[in-house]
């Protein structure tokens, strides 16, 4: 059996709760666990292909902090495919379009300048995730067979011999179950999903954790990234609007140490680090501002099995690291759809002008769709 040929189509009109919030059908085409960047931009190119999708998102809302936030040109591109780059680019946003490294004088040594990529969009923008979700996801939602319940929470998954056929759910409402020709985990690294289905997993050793905080700033902050470096610790700050997001390394395991030393010591090597931003530092307020990454960098040794596919973190947790933890998603997603995707939208009359997956606006997506190697994980998911 091919790929496609078990999905089943149609929009059969799904019950609603009497509170107005979606509440999960008996049973979808496709269940999307987790609505992060890989749940929502896949179940958004799945629905304009025609294909019914619910989406788990556990929680009410996106309104979660310091996670990637980075929208590189290759997204950037992407959502201009998805035909959302002018939406995209009304959400408050900053431009960085070179990054520099202080050589051992402390001088700003440029290390990239993303002005110089020959694409249409030659810059990393800043946006908080959230904003990108809340655009994503109010996209997916104008798509008829595109079911997005929050505050349902995966508990596990249902199967039918070795294959499984559906998951669990639990919501402040009740519990449930719901029925799927395919489920695909993209509930993040802590995937409730793979470890159920007991994928294996190859974890690699990261010497470092990242605490996420902001500073207030009045003033403009400029464009670049500048990292300060001292013996053991960095600091990064992403200007953002009104603000700098601040990520604070250094080594694996210091989190009890950081906050039993207190605020004060932490604010003290923030000077030390960055003395400049000794009046932004004075706003930091207490460790509970600080938030604590515990960096993981691990991949499955197979994103599938009989009747689940593994996307996003849930199938490779990256280094936040160039911020390409979000990146990924949307085009790796994308090229997964189109391999599940495609048959099932040639099949399709087109009743809409807007793109769909299978179906890019430009030459260009249509290369890149195409030169994606068939993925070995989405044939083995025997959907
Ligand atoms: C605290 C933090 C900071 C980060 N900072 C950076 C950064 O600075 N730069 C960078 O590049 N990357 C960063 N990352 C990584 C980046 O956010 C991820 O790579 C990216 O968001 C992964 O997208 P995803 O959709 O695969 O998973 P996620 O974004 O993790 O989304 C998973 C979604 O699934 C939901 N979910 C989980 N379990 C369930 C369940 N059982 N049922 C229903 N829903 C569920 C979650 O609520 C979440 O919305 C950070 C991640 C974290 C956690």
């Amino acid at each position: 059996m091919t790929a496609t040929h078990a999905l089943t189509t149609g929009s059969t009109p799904e019950p609603r709760t009497t509170d107005g919030r979606p509440a999960p059908p008996s049973r979808s085409t496709c269940a999307i666990v987790g609505g992060g960047p890989a749940g929502l931009v896949l179940g958004l190119l799945l629905a304009r292909a025609g294909i019914e999708v619910t989406v788990f998102e556990k929680h009410a809302d996106f309104l979660r902090d310091f996670r990637g936030d980075t929208v590189h040109p290759s997204t950037l591109q992407t959502l201009d495919d998805l035909g959302l780059l002018d939406r995209f680019l009304t959400l408050p946003h900053t431009r960085v379009d070179h990054i520099a490294l202080p050589d051992s004088a402390g001088r700003r040594v440029p290390v990239v300048d993303f002005s110089r990529l020959p694409v249409a969009h030659p810059y990393v923008a800043m946006v908080p995730q959230w904003d990108l979700l809340d655009l994503v996801a109010g996209a997916a939602s104008a798509e008829p067979t595109f079911t997005l319940v929050r505050e349902h929470e995966v508990t596990g998954v249902v199967r039918d011999g070795d294959r499984v056929t559906g998951v669990t759910w639990t919501s402040p409402r009740g519990t449930g179950t719901l029925a799927a020709d395919l489920v695909v985990a993209c509930d993040g690294r802590w995937s409730v999903v793979r470890r159920a289905v007991g994928l294996p997993c190859r974890g690699f050793p990261v010497p470092f954790d990242v605490w996420w905080f902001r500073l207030p700033t009045d003033g403009a902050v400029g464009g670049s990234l500048v990292p300060r470096v001292a013996a053991g610790r960095a600091l990064v700050t992403i200007p953002r609007e009104g603000y700098l997001q601040c990520a604070y390394l250094a080594p694996k395991g210091r989190d009890s140490a950081l906050r039993a030393a207190g605020i004060e010591a932490f604010r003290a090597d923030l000077r030390t680090l960055a003395p400049e931003l000794g009046g932004e530092v004075a706003r930091l307020v207490s460790m509970d501002d600080v938030k604590h990454l515990d960096v993981r960098l691990e991949r499955l040794r197979r994103w599938s099995a009989p009747g689940v596919l593994c996307l996003g973190d849930a199938a490779h947790a990256m280094s936040p690291v160039g911020g390409v933890g979000p990146v990924p998603r949307p085009r790796r997603v994308r090229a997964r759809t189109d391999v599940v995707a495609r048959p099932r939208h040639r099949a399709r009359t087109t009743h809409r002008a807007g793109p769909a997956v299978g179906a890019p606006r430009t030459g260009r997506a249509r290369a890149s769709c195409v030169r994606m190697p068939a993925n070995r994980g989405v044939r083995n998911a025997q959907l």
